[in-house]
């Protein structure tokens, strides 16, 4: 199927690097206008706008702590001062402190808790008043399949994640009227900065959990991302989709 997203603009935050990263490649080279957020790493999102513009795209790069509502307001309206539209909201950006609940520091619980679902809720209501106005808009919040089946060590992760599928269920309600679609995707283990800190033994006993005997590709999940961003997937909202090699299966 080809995707044609000429015309839109996405916004995804956390496109410096991995999932995020693939995404912004994805939907700029199915003609999107996209703006990559980041929040430290200025080089690699500057790396993915000059690797758009070489393939012919559209491109800004925005720094922003998805966490902060001044933030998010700023990146918001960057975004409608350069392209005057925002059609695709990709809430991708997240962090991971590990920790077992008995040993687990209230920072590391806030600080996953703002990012991965403070942020997305900040972005998300700031996206709407634009997507509203034009009566259109895709809303994809990237969870993770421990949002599904919880794991040892990250209760944190796995509470932020979860509440990402509750809210979005919740906004897809709110929007449908308007036009305006959500949507959640769950991944499993993919080859990013995120999970190439596990250990050896850890990679090996998750690895001997997923059917198709592989971790996946960040271009795996942009796919997704690309169809659900379309019009192909007009009738598509308040869902979850697993992309996890079979991981959770059941
Ligand atoms: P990654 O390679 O570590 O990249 C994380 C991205 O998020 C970076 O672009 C980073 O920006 C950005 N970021 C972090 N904190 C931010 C903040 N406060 N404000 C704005 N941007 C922020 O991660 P990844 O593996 O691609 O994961 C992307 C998403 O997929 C996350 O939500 C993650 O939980 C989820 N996920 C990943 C996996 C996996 O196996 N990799 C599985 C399931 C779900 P800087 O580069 O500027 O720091």
């Amino acid at each position: 199927m080809h995707i044609d997203l000429t015309g839109k603009t996405a916004l995804v935050t956390g496109a410096s690097r991995g999932i995020g990263r693939a995404t912004a490649l994805q939907l700029a080279a199915s003609g999107a206008k996209v703006v990559v957020n980041y929040h430290g790493q200025a080089e690699a999102a500057s790396a993915v706008v000059r690797a758009i513009e070489a393939g012919g795209g559209q491109a800004l790069v925005v720094q922003a702590d998805v966490a902060v509502a001044e933030d998010v307001q700023r990146l918001v309206k960057q975004t409608l001062d350069s392209y005057g539209q925002l059609d695709i909201l990709v809430n991708n950006a997240g962090i991971t402190r590990d920790n077992l609940l008995l040993r687990m520091k209230d920072d590391e619980w806030d600080a996953v808790l703002n990012t991965n679902l403070r942020g997305t809720y900040l972005l998300t209501k700031a996206a709407l008043k634009p997507m509203v106005k034009a009566r259109r808009g895709r809303i994809i919040a990237i969870s993770s399949v421990v949002g599904l089946m919880g794991n040892a060590g990250q209760a944190n992760y796995a509470a932020a994640k979860a509440g990402l599928i509750g809210f979005t269920k919740s906004v897809a309600r709110e929007l449908a009227s308007r036009n305006i679609t959500a949507n959640t995707i769950a991944p499993g283990f993919v080859e990013t900065d995120i999970t190439a800190s596990l250990g050896e033994t850890l990679k090996a006993e998750t690895l001997a959990h997923v059917p198709l005997g592989r971790w996946g590709q960040p271009d795996e999940v942009a796919q997704l991302v690309a169809y659900l961003a379309s019009d192909a997937a007009s009738y598509i909202t308040g869902q979850t989709f697993a992309i996890d090699g079979g991981l959770t299966m059941y």
